[in-house]
């Protein structure tokens, strides 16, 4: 399932509802622009509702759903533009509130639908209900504009961020409250009261510190060493009921819980010995501090494992492309980890061709890691391509595309830079047509 095909197929569900309900009870007015106005007015109001509760729903890491969402990191970059769409239907529908007086003075009030004023607790209620949406609007919107600009300190927004199971608990309350009446006794009524029911749920569960609670261990450091300025390698013992992991699954490190936790992929194989192996860049605050914060004997919690860009998920009947950018190599260090260690015991590797891009190969400690594992993997062909060799480049998804040969279903696994995947993907798509399906771990969930 793609986040296109989610998202697209939620905002027609939630219009579907709305338009069954017109459909059912008319615009509840003879006037075409008082209901133009008014149904404009419920519709960006049910999808921002709606919007809210699903990204609320996808905030809470559950790990159930990571198989048809393609894991953590997709479900939280559609957390994300749920999230933002949802802000922007609020302030359409803040704007359309706003705008009322307008429509009186053009078309007059003739053939404006009644208001539904409840006396007694749900009048008091519906009252609360409209305060804390206008409330809603504006942390929503200040919560935005810092949301996407990328230079506000991540740690900083992390903390505030948390006030949004908050404002979400308030904007359910208004939707409750402030729905049309008639919205009960129609799907939309039904879809509404389940979404605000999870979404409530969802709510709750972050509040209360549940998310992840679970998957989190205590964890020691072991080892930290930097093979290269820039690069940490951070090596911790798991302790407790360690569950294991797979192959290029991640999890959440946490060295102090002011900072937070930092989702980084397990760049070793699982041995069942609760070690787990970090292969962390600088490029942040957190990871140019971490080669002198973390020391041996450390403790620090784990929380995982997550993510399915797993090397048992591969289709063994499809040519294997495997793509990475920089840092976004890490993965594949735990697959060919994993591959090495089939390989030794009598089991068979996939043929595959592995592109890693880098800038110069010669200070670059993956490009050496990648030799090394690959040579004991044989079925594995690494090409490494280096962009800061001073010869005209010859664009990535060409290279890329050398690997691939025309009507030969292929797979390919990609990680590193969203433009690098962006072309790689355009690239293939171009030669290989529906036969390409295309990977992606998003190292990004901001
Ligand atoms: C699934 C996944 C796997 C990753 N694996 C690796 C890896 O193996 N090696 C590696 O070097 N990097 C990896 N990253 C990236 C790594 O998480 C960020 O580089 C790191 O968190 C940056 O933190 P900072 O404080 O140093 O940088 P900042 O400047 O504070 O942040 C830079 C950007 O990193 C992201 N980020 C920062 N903190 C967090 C957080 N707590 N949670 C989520 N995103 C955050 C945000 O997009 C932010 O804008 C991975 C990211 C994801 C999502």
């Amino acid at each position: 399932m793609t986040l296109i095909t989610t998202f697209v197929t939620f905002i027609a569900l939630l219009a579907w509802a709305w338009g069954s309900a017109l459909w059912a009870h008319g615009a509840g007015t003879d006037s075409v622009p008082w209901a133009v106005y008014t149904q404009s007015f419920y519709l960006s109001g049910v999808l921002s509702i709606g919007l809210m509760s699903l990204a609320m729903v996808l905030a809470v890491r559950l790990t159930w759903l990571e198989r048809p969402f393609g894991g953590i990191d997709q479900m939280y970059r559609l957390h994300k533009w749920t999230g933002i769409a949802a802000v922007g239907f609020a302030a359409m529908h803040w704007l359309l509130e706003m705008a009322d007086d307008i429509v009186k003075a053009l078309y007059g009030r003739a053939g404006r639908p009644a208001e539904q004023e409840y006396g007694g607790w749900l009048g008091a209620l519906q009252d609360v209900g409209e305060e804390m949406g206008e409330w809603a609007i504006y942390v929503a919107l200040a919560m935005l504009v810092i949301t996407l600009w990328k230079r506000f300190p991540y740690h900083l927004w992390r903390h505030l961020h948390r006030v949004m199971p908050v404002l979400y608990l308030g904007v359910a309350l208004h939707s409750a409250v402030l729905a049309p009446a008639d919205y009960w006794a129609h799907p939309i009524g039904w879809l509404l009261a389940g979404l605000l029911t999870v979404g409530s749920l969802a709510a709750g569960w972050t509040l209360t510190g549940q998310v992840g609670r679970s998957r989190r261990y205590a964890a020691t450091v072991v080892s930290v060493q930097t093979p290269t300025p820039g690069v940490t390698e951070l090596v911790c013992r798991v302790q407790g009921a360690w569950r294991g992991h797979q192959a290029g699954q991640f999890a959440f490190l946490t060295l102090n819980w002011f900072e937070g936790a930092h989702p980084f992929t397990i760049a070793s194989a699982p041995h069942g010995d609760g070690l787990v192996t970090f292969q962390i860049k600088a490029l942040g605050d957190f990871t140019r501090q971490l080669g002198h914060r973390a020391q041996p004997g450390q403790p620090v919690t784990v929380e995982g494992p997550y993510g399915q860009f797993k090397l048992s998920r591969q289709r063994r009947s499809a040519r294997q492309i495997w793509v990475a950018g920089g840092v976004g190599v890490t993965p594949f260090l735990a697959w060919l980890d994993s591959l090495a260690e089939a390989t030794w015991q009598g089991g068979a590797a996939p043929e595959a061709d592995l592109h890693y891009f880098t800038r110069q190969a010669a200070d670059d400690p993956f490009a050496r890691q990648l030799r090394t594992r690959c040579a004991a993997v044989p079925s594995v062909k690494l090409h490494v391509h280096e962009s800061n060799i001073g010869l005209t480049p010859t664009p990535p998804e060409q290279l890329v595309a050398e690997s691939a040969q025309a009507g030969q279903r292929t797979e390919v696994w990609f990680c590193g830079p969203a433009g690098l995947g962006q072309r790689v993907r355009a690239g293939l798509k171009r030669k290989l047509g529906w036969r390409l399906r295309f990977h992606q771990e998003a190292f990004e969930m901001r």
